[in-house]
């Protein structure tokens, strides 16, 4: 018999499953520019299940439901409930990354009831302007207005029982030079007052859309080095399989982390595979566009699951992408082409 528990080329496990529920967003935050529509062919709910089955039978120990928004799909909080019962097969954790704008009190206790474990809420600002500029919106209006809801988010998720002190809360930034940079300290102390860990990501080269210029990426190192300059940090490192590097602050301000996608890539331990709301299969966050796997045909009606499991298992096998290194070792003359980030599940 196979081995359930697939390894790729370069002997990488399967360990989690980032399923994008839908391609579209209620931001349009430039450096991520989603499609104003899905695709047609979205999967049911019980296709979604029949997909997280076979990948948690396949090693996968987390989900994160992502998109695009996920707030913006209704059956989500559905989702989450039926896949608790995998959790005897093997499944641990499950998250959800959100730009938290649709978090009501409301939600948060739905989603919490529905049996998620974990939340990361994504805010590039801490002002108006700032965060207009990083999401896309008209005005400094808009972007306060979107900044309320997003704090107003942060208490609703901990009040709904997502305890930051447990690492069930976390907040993303996407940090950009020339864009937001000078927002590193307002919102490393944002997130300190609320007992939040920040996760820094660097302006990353994904889709298609975005302008992605590498002058426009400013280095984790530096990042860590202008906080650590107000509030001295210590290295916690980066663990088996995770995308965060972490450091603490040496006050006892809590802890920070970076996403150095760019600087210091982690496709050596990378276990990560990404299914769009329309069901193609990635294997990589950089993949070229039409390069994915569509799972559809093993979710018709009828088919039997060992089937998906086998065709999920045979992609996986034959992995061998690592892409975030390769850039690193040779340049490219000009960027490759690459799925939009809000299809793929960011
Ligand atoms: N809409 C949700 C949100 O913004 O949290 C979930 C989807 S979004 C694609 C997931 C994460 O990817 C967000 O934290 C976002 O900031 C990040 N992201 C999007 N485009 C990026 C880029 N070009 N470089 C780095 N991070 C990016
Ligand atoms: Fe929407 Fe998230 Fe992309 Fe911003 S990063 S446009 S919030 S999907």
């Amino acid at each position: 018999m196979a081995d359930p528990h697939p390894s790729d080329r370069h002997g990488r496990p399967l360990g989690v499953l980032r399923l994008s529920l839908t391609a579209r967003c209620n931001l349009a935050c430039p450096y991520c520019l989603p499609d104003g529509q899905d695709p047609p062919g979205l999967l049911t709910l019980e296709q979604r299940r029949a997909v997280v089955a076979a990948a948690v039978a396949l090693g996968a120990r987390s989900l994160r439901l992502t998109g695009g928004e996920p707030l913006l799909h209704p059956d989500l909080e559905a989702l989450i409930e039926s896949v608790q019962p995998l959790r005897q097969g093997g499944l641990r954790e499950l998250a959800l990354t959100s730009n938290g704008l649709l978090l009501t009190a409301e939600r948060a206790r739905a989603l919490r009831q529905a049996g998620l474990d974990r939340l990361t809420l994504s805010l590039d600002g801490t002002t108006g302007a700032s965060v207009a500029r990083m999401a896309g919106l008209a005005d400094a209006t808009a972007g306060t207005r979107a900044l309320e809801r997003v704090l107003a988010a942060i208490e609703h998720a901990r009040a709904a029982g997502f305890d930051p002190a447990q690492g069930a809360l976390k907040l993303n930034a996407v940090i950009q030079r020339g864009a937001n940079a000078d927002e590193l300290l307002p919102l490393a102390g944002l997130a300190r007052e609320r007992g939040v860990e920040l996760r820094l990501i660097e302006f990353m080269d994904v889709g298609n859309r975005n302008g992605w210029r590498p002058e426009a990426v400013l280095p984790a190192a530096e990042m860590v080095a202008r906080i650590g300059e107000r509030w001295p940090l210590e290295p916690l490192g980066r663990g088996r399989h995770g995308t965060a590097s972490r450091w603490r602050y040496r006050d006892g301000g809590g802890v920070l982390a970076t996403v150095a996608s760019i600087s210091a890539p982690f496709c050596g331990d990378c276990n990560r595979l990404r299914v769009t709301a329309d069901g193609f299969a990635y294997t990589c966050l950089f993949a070229p566009p039409g390069s994915g796997l569509d799972l559809r045909p093993w979710l018709a009606p009828g088919c039997p699951a060992a089937a998906l499991r086998e065709a999920i298992a045979s992609l996986w096998r034959q992995r061998a992408d690592r892409a975030s290194e390769e850039r690193g070792e040779a340049p490219l003359p000009r960027p490759m082409p690459h799925v939009e980030m809000a299809r793929l599940g960011g």
